[in-house]
């Protein structure tokens, strides 16, 4: 490859090109040190400074109250599927909204430390749909409710959030992270692996209201996985993911920069409609979740039959576009569209799509579908 591709990937995905660029820049001798920031100590008053810039324009960027904190941990969004109950599972209940395999992960892990019970699901029509939030049996004593916004593997996300009943709402938002503003007081916890949409993979942002990180947990939960010892440390209780934070920092200032998540969310709204609106007047492709729940983020299409898909994939990788292999659980053809994705990249999509489209015989196309 000479140049740079449109890499469509749900994660470790694209990254934006003035960011790595100025990483470039910086790579061998960073602000004047005379290192690398991968050589810097963490310790240092310049990782320090690296560190609180990403902190403060996180802030900014989310507009985060004071009484939260933000934490940069390791283990990626799987981590806290442990994590979270070992921390904030106080009287043993926690309620799980299932809306794919990832919010389904994550109560598998939910059940091992106490009465994780599935409040809504949408597994008997195999996650094609969101289940329905409008009644949701939560407990009286449930020490949190949990959902997760954007399934990546379905191509499925919550326009709002439900009532909680004052209970702590646990968000994974690891694939919609940061593409359009959030209110974060309506959460508990929202945690992100920060691979899809924020910087390179292995580490995941946790914004924690205060009030949940407990002074004095059960001392049976391995010091690593408490929040209390990570807030403390300002996330450096041990060596952290100093490079991770890093380009996450470059890119919390980037987007500022791009306008904030308004800004994006208008972005992420216009490539989304553009890809739909093709996969809705196509003869031959169709997306694959239900049209009421549809994520502008990940989105799984297919023409219904393997051998067209993967001659598809195949055309779109000569001309650039890459990583549009669907998940193996579901087969066709994903494209993820996160923040760094440009609208120039989802219009290549498109015209490849359709100049496929055209060449097959027409009549017979419609039996696919
Ligand atoms: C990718 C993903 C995860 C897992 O993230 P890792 O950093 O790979 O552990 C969790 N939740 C969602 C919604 C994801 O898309």
């Amino acid at each position: 490859m000479e140049h740079r591709v449109y890499n469509f990937s749900a994660g470790p995905a694209a990254l934006p090109l003035p960011v790595l660029e100025s990483a470039q820049k910086e790579l061998l001798n960073f602000g004047g040190c005379g290192m690398s920031v991968m050589e810097l100590s963490h310790r240092s008053k310049t990782f320090r400074g690296i560190y609180n810039a990403a902190v403060e324009d996180l802030r900014t960027l989310m507009d985060i109250p004071e009484n939260y904190r933000i934490l940069f941990l390791q283990g990626g969004g799987t981590l806290r599927f442990s994590m979270v109950p070992l921390n904030l599972m106080v009287q043993g209940k926690a309620d799980y909204i299932l809306s794919g395999a990832w919010s389904e992960k994550a109560w598998e892990e939910g059940r091992k430390f106490g009465s994780a019970q599935v409040i809504a699901s949408s597994r008997d029509i195999q996650f094609t749909d969101l289940p329905d939030l409008s009644s949701l049996p939560i407990r009286e004593d449930a020490d949190y409710v949990y959902i997760c916004e954007n399934e990546t593997i379905h191509g499925t996300a919550y326009a709002g959030l439900p009532d909680t009943k004052g209970k702590p709402f646990v968000s994974d938002q690891s694939s919609m992270f940061l593409s359009k503003p959030c209110k974060v007081s309506d959460y508990g916890l929202i945690f992100a692996g920060v691979q899809k949409n924020v910087g390179p993979a292995g580490m995941a942002v946790v914004i924690i209201r205060e009030d949940l990180i407990r002074k004095d947990p059960d001392p049976a939960i391995p010091t690593y996985l408490r929040y209390d010892v990570h807030s403390r440390a300002d996330s450096m209780y041990n060596t952290p993911n100093c490079w991770s934070i890093y380009l996450c920092g470059k890119v919390f200032r980037y987007l500022l920069d791009q306008g904030g998540l308004s800004a994006m969310e208008t972005r992420n709204r216009e490539k989304a409609k553009f890809l739909y609106d093709y996969l809705d007047s196509s003869r031959l492709f169709h997306g694959i979740a239900q049209r009421s729940h549809r994520s502008l983020m990940n989105i799984p299409f297919t023409s219904g039959f393997s051998l067209l898909d993967s001659r598809v994939i195949q055309r779109c990788r000569e001309a650039g576009l890459v990583e549009l292999t669907g998940h193996r659980s579901l087969g066709g053809l994903r494209a993820s569209l996160y923040n760094a994705m440009p609208l120039e990249g989802v219009k290549a999509l498109v015209a490849c799509l359709e100049s496929f489209e055209k060449e097959l015989p027409q009549e017979g196309i419609s039996c696919g579908s």
